[in-house]
């Protein structure tokens, strides 16, 4: 079986809908659908949430009544009377649920984390419904489902972690006797529930972690993330003009990715699927006959001249030096330096060393005067705004040593601060001016992934 999810730009509307309901519809396989909110709404009911917080009932419910009828509309994707009579109603239920809640809060002028996921959740509980109700009614055996049914999760609200064990269960007695009957199951990403059934959410993009966690459940074949971009691309597109679709990506190389901002793929996603091997394939809803990525948990290196996988910036961050002020560095210095960050709760994102100092970035820069006075405690510090990391990314890293060297020859001439190769080694990662970092991109992304001479075969791959 596989999973196919449905990002909010895939069911941002009702012919957004129709193609969803087409790419099912193709599918042989076995299939569970997970949903997000239709696009926006999410944070529309945060706003709606915010609204109330303030006492603004008027303006809260209004927020709601809003979000009711986009909803409502959808309905016309329903042809069937019957069938599209009882989506209404479903959807009426749902947002005079939300409704009571809301106006309950603004009341009150408080809403707490539970209450908050409480109003949050009902986007994709709505959108399920209409995505099954689709389904049904162009023929194809459906059958929504509660997220708070399936997903079992602890009580962190907003950022909730899965109990795997208990959802298994769930899906195994929930999802698969509807597979077995040959129903497709449509449920809402993002959400779950506590075991006293208390609603939850898991963050912000949830719903990739969701159909993770699903297709971990079930051992799907594959997970397909259905999303509004042909896949995940060799950089950015706001930094080079015109980079390329990546056709396969190791897990590792992915998470690199996501990190560096790639925002197609939320990185914890691929933490589910990565243990069990299981393949997720980024897919584009509006050009579904586009081959989009996939992610595996390892890929071939490759013989020949091949280059990185991808290239991905991070920008305006602030470089730290520290020095140890004795004249080597201490036994137990990296570990003050670093409990430093800690409390502050600040993270690092590139670390390079030398026996008498060590530099880290961060873009964090909330704490900035906190860490820099703690730190000159014990060290010589000195910072410098208007920082970026460069960095490519490559499973090739590793088995090509000659390929960090040609990674850095392409920057010849540009100041590097901190050159960095990752512990994985399937990255080097170099820290320059802030400014220089678009030619830093465009001169990589050339090198490697358009240059006549040498393209890397995976890119060459992508383009054909
Ligand atoms: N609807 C949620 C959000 O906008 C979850 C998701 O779409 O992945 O964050
Ligand atoms: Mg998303």
């Amino acid at each position: 079986m596989i999973v196919m999810k449905f990002g909010g730009t895939s069911v941002k509307d009702v012919e957004a809908v129709g193609r969803v309901v087409q790419v099912v519809g193709r599918e042989r396989r076995p299939r569970l659908v997970v949903v997000s909110a239709l696009s926006g709404v999410t944070d529309a009911l945060l706003e709606a949430a915010r609204l109330a917080e303030q006492g603004d009932g008027a303006a809260a419910r209004q927020a709601v009544k809003a979000l009711h009828r986009r909803h409502e509309e959808m309905t016309v994707l329903v042809r069937a009377t019957e069938r599209r009579a009882s989506l209404l109603a479903a959807i009426d239920a749902l947002f005079a649920e939300l409704e009571g809640i809301v106006r309950a809060l603004a009341v009150v002028e408080e809403v707490s984390p539970r209450s908050k996921d409480a109003i949050v959740a009902f986007g994709e509980l709505a959108s399920c419904r209409i995505v099954a109700a689709a389904l049904e009614d162009a023929g194809l055996a459906s059958r929504w489902l509660d997220a708070r049914a399936l997903l079992v999760t602890d009580a962190q609200h907003g950022a909730a972690l899965p109990d795997r064990k208990a959802t298994d269960e769930r899906l195994r007695s929930l999802v698969r006797p509807l597979l077995a009957d040959g129903l497709v199951p449509v449920v809402g990403g993002f959400v779950g529930a506590t075991p006293a059934r208390l609603t939850t959410t898991l963050g912000r993009g949830g719903s990739d972690f969701s159909a993770a966690l699903f297709g971990a459940g079930l051992a799907a074949d594959e997970i397909q993330i259905w999303t509004d971009v042909d896949g995940m691309l060799t950089a950015d597109p706001r930094v080079v003009a015109a980079p390329r679709v990546v056709p396969q990506l190791s897990f590792d190389e992915a998470s690199e990715l996501a990190y560096f901002g790639a925002k197609v793929l939320h990185p914890a996603t691929i933490l589910p699927a990565v243990g069990l091997g299981i393949p997720v394939r980024i897919l584009n809803s509006q050009r579904p006959e586009a081959p989009g990525t996939l992610i595996t948990r390892t890929v071939e290196g490759g013989d020949g001249d091949g280059g990185p996988a991808a290239i991905a910036c991070k920008r305006g961050l602030i470089r730290i030096d520290i020095a140890s002020t004795r004249m080597l560095m201490a036994y137990g210095f990296l570990r003050r330096v670093f409990e430093v960050f800690e409390r502050f709760r600040t993270s690092v994102d590139v670390v390079t060393t030398s026996e008498v100092s060590v530099s880290v970035t961060i873009d964090d820069r909330r704490s900035l005067e906190g860490i820099v006075a703690e730190l000159r405690a014990f060290a010589d510090v000195s910072h410098e705004d208007g920082m970026a990391i460069v960095c490519a990314v490559g499973e090739r890293l590793r088995t090509d040593s000659r390929l960090a060297t040609r990674v850095l020859s392409a920057l010849e001439g540009l100041p590097l601060a901190m050159v960095s190769q990752g512990g994985s080694r399937k990255n080097i990662t170099v820290v320059l001016r802030d400014a220089d970092a678009p030619a830093a991109m465009e001169r990589l992304h050339r090198r490697f992934f358009e240059d006549e001479g040498a393209p890397s075969e995976r890119a060459a791959l992508a383009t054909a």
